[in-house]
């Protein structure tokens, strides 16, 4: 904003330079028109009365004054127009002033007027600097509206200028002390009415008062008054006095001119290598690089217009002075397509639209791909050197290799992402393991079965993540040496929780300089696979030794039998037959169960077994069960009278047997098992309590599963398929009642049978 009011005061109070093509003076001549309809126009109609006011003023006020310094010898036809020449002149002449980043364009158009007010009569020194100042707004055609501002602007100070130097100065027709006052009060009056003028104009524009324009400019202003005022008298008095010495007055003038536009251009050159600077970071980085190449050397070769046509691409992309960071996409100009494909930079100056003097066109070419093309465009007549010209082209080589480099990146940032989705949607655990066996990489899957997150898990080492406890297995956590760098190992290893699990790990690793690089790790859980692989063997050993155990007292009494059974006595057959009888039912029941067993799939809801339902008195059927099992180690507490359950009977009993012969089996040989009844509103319960072992807590559920055995199938101290607990529930469940357990270690079980007992209606199946 400061640039803008700084850069308007430089245009406006000093009158406009030939500033073509300079952003600031165009972004006035913008505004002015943007707003010239409503108050702006309002502002510089009433500026324009205050100039023809006081200009009216002057011209009846003064009519035949001479001029203050009189006597120049010149006769008046040639001096006015000799004057507003002069003035338009000093006008159009521009010296560039830096101050801070800022370049200021100063004209001498002050320093002239003061020379028309010395020199000639009141109406003719107004005549020469209004002429003079219309003169240069028609060459450097200035837009209607800002001349016009500026026109009633100059009138207005000038013609106080004019009253101040003749009231003060007298027509002394000398330079004395009077006419210098008058001089000084005057060109003081002249600023401070260009400023006031002015000031509304800004102030209006830029949305502040515009007391804060006087107060930011008023210093400049003064300054440059007393610059133009000193030079303005000095050069009429060497002018009256000592013409010869007119030419070395223009010498300072020059030298500070030169001096001037050379830090101006020192400072275009900082700018643009500024921008180039940026230019360059952002090409290394390959981030919007089309959008950063456009408005970076735009602004950096100072262009009013840039287009972008990207290969391939049917639009355009333009970036405008008047909105330096903006970037608009839409089609290339007519007046560029046909250069859309140059080879080599081309200048074009002819056939361009109104307004714009010159266009380069350069391929956007490089490591030998076409990318597209760019073109900049300027107003200002100065062409762009043939240096400039080159390093356009090298820029837009740099642009392709960058684009290059973007599309690269991108594809591989696209691939990287691919990678990682499959990575993580992976059903397989993926690490990447690193130099010292950290870990880089740690998919989902990983995450789920090592019980530790990817985020947890990066940066640690392997072995903290993945902790193996049996030590023979250690080392087969990261098996790879330089020479084995693909291996595959299965191996337990223990999660945080506890829960062990085992795993396959498939290396794939790579060396340099015999220190591992990386480490690729594909890891399947085998944990079910080797549960179920146990559970087989365990099983074939379990089948094969419960089969085994009553066949050999089975083929001991049959050799008895056959070989000495004559010389035994009929009690000792009959026992030896017995025991045979009793061996082979064992049999048979274990072959039953394993059947049984073999049609109950895995779901416990599952009534997949016919079960013949029907009322039957569970007193009697306990009954019997005890019987079967021949022991006198039972405690009967049953009710007199039947209590009527619906169920089956064979299969009742079968449960029941097996609760009690287990309640038996694991409690010692001395202690009883109690068997008792219960009923409530729709259950009758059978109670099978025992002072046995009992069962771990976490075991409670698991003895109900197939196979499922809490003694280690290795060392059988009792003999069990871990079958009858499976098919007791199942049966319960399929008569629409339940089994259910109550244990403590140490302490004893006791095991519930409960089944619907018989109602007004058929009771529906345990939920
Ligand atoms: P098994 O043929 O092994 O007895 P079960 O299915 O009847 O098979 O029982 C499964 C497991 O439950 C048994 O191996 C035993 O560990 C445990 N179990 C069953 N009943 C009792 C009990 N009354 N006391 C202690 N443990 C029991």
């Amino acid at each position: 904003m400061e640039r803008l009011v700084l850069g308007l005061v430089a245009a406006v109070v000093t009158a406009e330079p030939h500033g073509a093509g300079r952003p600031l003076p165009q972004r006035v001549t913008g505004a002015v028109r943007a707003f010239a309809r409503d108050p702006i126009l309002r502002r510089v109609v009433a500026v324009g009365a205050l100039g023809a006011g006081l200009g009216a003023v002057v011209v009846l006020a003064m009519p035949g004054r001479d001029s203050v310094l009189a006597g120049t010898g010149v006769p008046m036809a040639w001096l006015v127009p000799g004057l507003v020449v002069l003035t338009c002149l000093a006008e159009i002449t521009v010296v560039r002033l830096r101050h801070g980043e800022a370049v200021e364009e100063l004209t001498l158009y002050e320093a002239a007027l003061v020379i028309d007010v010395l020199l000639l009569p009141p109406r003719h020194a107004l005549l020469a600097a209004v002429a003079g100042l219309v003169l240069a707004s028609l060459v450097q055609r200035r837009p209607a509206v800002k001349a016009a501002f500026n026109l009633g602007t100059y009138t207005a100070a000038v013609s106080v200028l004019i009253l101040l130097v003749h009231v003060i100065g007298g027509t002394a027709g000398t330079m004395t002390a009077r006419v210098l006052a008058g001089v000084v009060a005057g060109t003081l009056a002249f600023t401070a009415v260009n400023l006031c003028c002015l000031a509304q104009i800004l102030g209006f524009i830029n949305e502040v008062p515009p007391w804060t324009v006087i107060r930011s400019e008023a210093r400049l202003s003064v300054y440059m008054a007393v610059g133009t005022m000193a030079t303005g008298l000095t050069t009429t008095v060497v002018a009256l006095h000592a013409p010869l010495l007119l030419p070395f007055m223009a010498m300072p003038a020059l030298a500070v001119t030169y001096a001037y536009r050379a830090a101006a251009r020192e400072a275009d050159e900082r700018a643009r290598s500024a921008c180039l600077l940026q230019l360059s970071h952002a090409l290394a980085e390959r981030e919007d690089v089309v959008r950063q190449f456009l408005v970076l050397v735009r602004e950096a070769f100072d262009a009013d217009l840039g287009f972008i046509a990207v290969s391939g691409n049917g639009s355009a992309l333009s970036a405008d002075a008047t909105e330096p960071s903006a970037v608009r996409a839409g089609p290339l100009p007519d007046y560029l397509v046909p250069w859309r494909d140059v080879e080599a930079p081309v200048q074009l100056t002819e056939d361009l639209p109104p307004g714009l003097r010159h266009v380069v066109v350069v391929p956007v070419e490089g490591g030998g791909s076409r990318q597209g093309t760019a073109a900049f465009a300027s107003r200002r007549r100065r062409r762009m050197s043939t240096g400039d010209v080159t390093l356009l082209a090298s820029l837009g080589s740099a642009l392709a290799v960058a684009m290059r480099g973007a599309e690269h990146l991108e594809r591989l940032t696209e691939e990287r992402s691919k990678l990682q989705a499959v990575v993580e949607q992976s059903a397989e655990g993926i690490m990447v393991v690193g130099a010292g066996g950290l870990v880089q990489v740690w998919n989902q899957a990983l995450a789920d079965i090592a019980g530790t997150s990817a985020a947890d898990a990066a940066g640690r080492p392997v072995g903290d993540l993945l902790e193996v406890p049996a030590e023979e297995e250690r080392e087969l956590l990261l098996p790879v040496t330089v020479d084995v760098p693909r291996v595959a190992t299965e191996l337990t290893v223990r999660r945080s929780d506890g829960e062990e699990r085992r795993l396959r790990l498939a290396h794939s690793a790579i060396f340099a300089g015999g220190e591992l690089v990386r480490d690729v790790v594909v890891i399947s859980d085998l944990t079910r696979e080797y549960r179920t692989e146990r559970l087989k063997s365990d099983f074939i050993a379990m089948v094969s030794h419960e089969l085994r155990t009553p066949l050999t007292p089975i083929m001991g009494y049959i050799d008895l039998l056959r070989t000495r059974g004559e010389r035994m006595t009929p009690q000792k057959r009959l026992d030896a037959l017995t025991l045979i009888g009793d061996r082979a039912a064992h049999l048979s029941r274990l072959v039953e169960d394993l059947l049984l067993a073999s049609r109950f799939g895995d779901n416990p809801d599952e009534a997949s077994l016919q079960v013949n339902v029907a009322t039957h008195d569970l007193v009697a059927i306990v009954r019997q069960a005890v019987e079967d099992l021949r022991t006198d180690r039972v405690e009967l507490t049953l009710p007199e009278d039947p209590w009527p359950a619906r169920c089956d009977n064979g299969r009742t009993v079968q449960v029941l047997t097996n609760l009690i012969g287990n309640g038996l089996k694991y409690s010692a040989q001395d202690r009883t098992v109690e068997v008792s009844l219960r009923r409530d509103e729709r259950f009758l319960h059978v109670d099978v309590r025992d002072h046995g072992r009992g069962i771990p807590s976490d075991s409670l559920e698991k003895v109900f599963e197939k196979f499922h055995r809490v003694e280690d199938p290795m060392t059988m101290s009792t003999s069990g398929t871990g079958l009858g607990l499976f098919i007791a529930r199942r049966l319960a469940r399929a008569m629409g009642g339940d089994v259910t357990l109550e244990s403590t270690v140490n302490v004893g079980s006791r095991f519930t049978l409960s089944l619907p007992a018989e109602g007004p209606e058929d009771p529906g199946p345990w939920s």
